[in-house]
């Protein structure tokens, strides 16, 4: 069964992928020659998921895919939430973010924080979507070199290690997107 993953992004399709069984092959939007940037204009993480998926679904006719996600930190009141990919600037450059994520927190003592995905999918006439959350904090500095995006600041409830020093098997597991996939898994197995 193939099905389009509505992202470039590879190091979320090889997440993914890797949680998958072998009959489900995941494609990208590069790969079915769609290369412009789809619009994400909804003001909830839902609501860009949603957008994402029947934007592929209306153009190219493909049972698809699309997640969205956030960090939404408590001191903040839910931001960067929706706008974490842009939160310090359309550069969209994940130390930015990071660093301007560090500098609000300061002042603040409050420091919990969650990663919220949500997946909607397009399956055989039907949507669905699926929804994921990690609970954590914000630490005071940026720890560990792997991952992306603002892992190396979010420290998840019950670990001492920072998303950027996990594994990525162990990060899959107790993750936002690899909840959030989980369900997605579990209702393509039932389908
Ligand atoms: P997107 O909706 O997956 O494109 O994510 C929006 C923003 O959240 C981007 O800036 C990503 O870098 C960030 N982000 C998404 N997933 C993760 C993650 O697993 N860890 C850290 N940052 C993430």
């Amino acid at each position: 069964m193939t099905i389009v993953f509505a992202t470039n992004n590879p190091n979320k399709i090889r997440e993914v992928q890797n949680q998958l069984p072998d009959h489900i092959r995941l494609i990208s939007l590069e790969a079915i020659g769609c290369l412009v940037d789809i619009p994400e204009t909804q003001d909830t993480i839902a609501g860009n998921a949603i957008q994402k998926a029947t934007y592929i679904k209306d153009h190219f006719g493909l049972d698809c895919f699309a997640d969205d996600t956030g960090l939404e930190i408590t001191a903040l009141n839910g931001a960067p939430g929706v706008f974490s990919a842009r939160y310090a600037g359309p550069q969209r450059n994940a130390d930015d973010n990071m660093n301007l994520v560090l500098s609000r927190l300061q002042p603040k003592h409050d420091r919990t924080a969650q990663f919220k995905t949500v997946i909607a999918l397009h399956f055989q006439g039907d949507l669905i979507t699926f929804e994921g959350i990690c609970k954590g904090k914000i630490t005071e500095t940026k720890r560990g070199t792997d991952g992306f995006g603002y892992d190396p600041i979010f420290q998840p409830a019950n670990y001492k290690a920072t998303f950027a020093e996990l594994s990525m098997a162990e990060k899959n597991r107790i993750g936002h997107r690899g909840q959030a996939v989980a369900k997605l898994i579990s209702y393509l197995n039932r389908h």
